[in-house]
Order: structure tokens, then sequence, then C-alpha cells
């Protein structure tokens, strides 16, 4: 529909074209059109723009769908795939360009340029304030980042860290359904990290992270390959998939396997900022070893780590136990010793709802 809609403008663009070349002056079909109209079409277009060229291909079409392109009202219902830009491509008109989209309140904007400022070009203030005007208006993934923020003291120091911060921005984002924060929260109250200690009530949270990834496979329609399946065996994260040869099964807690969920533009382009530069974001510093994370520690040893193998770091307990039932399970330890020692370090794995190894701090 969008290309056919965009397509039927290409011959009143040629046929301006033929006006201005044209002594007689023919009537002019597309500057007939009123602005409201074209503003309207070029709204429905931004929400639904599946990639970043869908959008500029029509702003670089001629002058007039460049400014109503860029109107207010076009930006501020762009979707997020609009700005699903690669890492290095960033430049000062595309910064310019989120803001553009930030100020015309956009949200998924915020959220994006928040990411972007406050980790990759360490702008910690504006990073966070633009997160927290996505997060007032209920956008479950801002609230998560800033409860990882606060749990970590990102930006601050250690006794910046604040856990109740943390676990309040957690059940207002798991509230909303936001995976990640359920499975956090879950945790969370399973450990008594931040918030008195209920080890039902947190296996409830991750129950529902869990039923939540089944329903977002299902309503994905994926069915091209079985997308239900039981396995012992760690599976690989989706961007290992190549390297590994094996297909990108998850569905986490229950030994139960479904595709992963997609990671979100903004993540992705903190990963590659970050892989351009060699893999870490300055001296002394890592980044979360989940792969679809991209967020990289603030200060040395903000992190924790797994406290069996001391190698991989985390943001959260959410990307820990992610990051284990794709990949790390398979590198921790020696298969003999997670198949058949059931002692404190991987304890959670038989009882079907944990993440399998603790974390401590760096
Ligand atoms: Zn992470
Ligand atoms: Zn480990």
């Amino acid at each position: 529909m969008r290309t056919r809609r965009r397509l039927s403008y290409l011959p009143t663009m040629s046929c301006r074209k033929r006006q201005k070349t044209s002594p007689d002056k023919t009537s002019d079909c597309f500057d007939s059109l009123p602005d409201d109209l074209v503003l309207s079409i070029l709204c429905k277009l931004s929400s639904t723009a599946t990639s970043p060229s869908d959008f500029i291909s029509v702003l670089i079409t001629c002058k007039r769908l460049n400014s109503l392109g860029l109107h207010s009202l076009v930006l501020s219902k762009a979707s997020h795939k609009t700005f699903s830009v690669k890492a290095k491509n960033w430049c000062d008109s595309l910064h310019r360009f989120l803001k553009h989209c930030a100020d015309a309140g956009n949200i998924e904007a915020c959220y994006t340029l928040g990411l972007i400022r406050f980790y990759c070009l360490q702008n910690r203030g504006s990073g966070a304030a633009l997160m927290a005007k996505a997060a007032m208006n209920s956008h479950a993934p801002a609230l998560y980042s800033l409860a990882v923020i606060q749990f970590n003291g990102s930006g601050g120091t250690k006794n910046d860290k604040d856990l109740r911060a943390g676990v309040a921005l957690c059940a207002r984002a798991a509230f909303l359904g936001h995976i990640d924060a359920l499975r956090e929260l879950g945790h969370c109250l399973q450990d008594g990290y931040g918030v008195k200690q209920n080890v039902t009530e947190g296996r409830r949270f991750l129950v529902q992270a869990n039923v939540r990834e089944l329903a977002a496979v299902l309503s994905a329609g994926n069915n091209k390959r079985p997308w239900l399946t039981w396995s012992h065996q760690p599976v690989p994260h989706p961007r290992l998939r190549s390297e590994t040869g094996s297909g990108c099964p998850l569905l986490s807690d229950y030994g139960c396997n479904v595709p992963a969920p997609e990671v979100h533009p903004a993540s992705q382009f903190m990963s590659e900022w970050f892989d351009i530069r060699g893999g870490f974001p300055s001296a002394g510093m890592r980044l979360c070893s989940q792969s679809g994370c991209g967020r990289p520690e603030t200060r040395r040893h903000e992190f924790r780590r797994c406290s069996v193998c001391g190698v991989v770091n985390y943001c959260s307990r959410a990307c820990q136990a992610l990051d284990w039932k794709f990949r790390h399970k398979a590198e921790c330890a020696p298969v003999e010793r997670w198949l058949d020692d059931d002692d404190e370090d991987v304890a959670g794995e038989n009882d079907g709802g944990d993440d399998g190894v603790m974390m401590v701090d760096s």
C-alpha cells in the first residue's frame, strides 16, 4: 500500500516538472491537493514506515514533500523503525532529525535519542531527560531503561544506586507488559533485591514473562518451522546464528524454546556503535554480555559478573537470564558440571523458573 501510494505521487512530480519547462501551463494535480490531505497521507506513511528509507525517499522527492514531511504532525507519528539507522551512518543531520522528532512529541524518538545520548554520546543529563519524557508517556522500554540506570547508578557512583526506584520503574514497565521488566521484577522479588522478598510472587512474574514471550511468537505468525520445541540444550542468540549454524529457539525459563524477540532498533544501534569502537565503550569498561542489549558500563565495575566463571558481565538480571538460556549456559562451566552438579551455583536450573546462576558485584 505504501509503495503504491508513494509511487502514485511520482507521475504528479513529473507532471510538475513538465509544467516548469512547458510554456503552456497545464493543471498540476499534485499542487492542487490541499496541504491537509498531503499531511494526513504523510502521517500514515511515517507511522507505518518499516525502514528509514521508506520515509527519506519521500522527503527527497520535492521541496513541498520535504517541507510537509518535516511537519511536526508527521514527525510525531513516525514509527520506531523510521529511526532504525545504522551506527556507522550517525551524523549531525541524523541527530537533528531525531531531535526534531523528539521535539514534535514522538515518544519513540525521545527513547531512541535518549539512549543514544546517555550511553553513546555520554550526555547523561539530556539522555536521561529524554527517556524520562518517554517514560512519563508510559513508554515501557523507557521505563525499563530508567530502571536499569537506577539499579546500576549509571552515570553516577556506586552510591547513586537506587534499588527501590529501580523496582518501582520496573513494576510500571512490567504492568505495561514489557517482558524484560517482568523478568527483572520476578528475579528482584525472588532475591529480595530492592523489594521485600516474595518467591511466589516473583515466580508469578517469571511465568508472565514466558507467557508474553510465547504470545509474541504466536502473534508474529512464525509458522515456517516448528516454533515450539523442548530442549535441555542451551540455544544460541539470533545474532550468533550464523556462527553456530543452528536455529534461534527460546522460551526461556521452562526448557521450552520459541524464537527470540526482536531487538529494539535503539539497542541494535548501541551494539553496532560499540562494535565499531572495538567492543569497548572506553578503557576499563565493558559492554553487557547479552548481545542484544548494547548497554555499556558508565564507570568501572558497574555491571555484575557471573559468579561461576566471572567472565561475563550483565547490566541486569533480565539480560543475565536471557543470555544464560541463549548462550552462556554452554560456555560457563563444563557440561558434566551443570548436568551432574546440583550445588547452589546452578541450583535454579532444576526448578524450572530461575536464571540458573547467580551474579556478583565485579
Ligand atoms: Zn544488558
Ligand atoms: Zn558464567
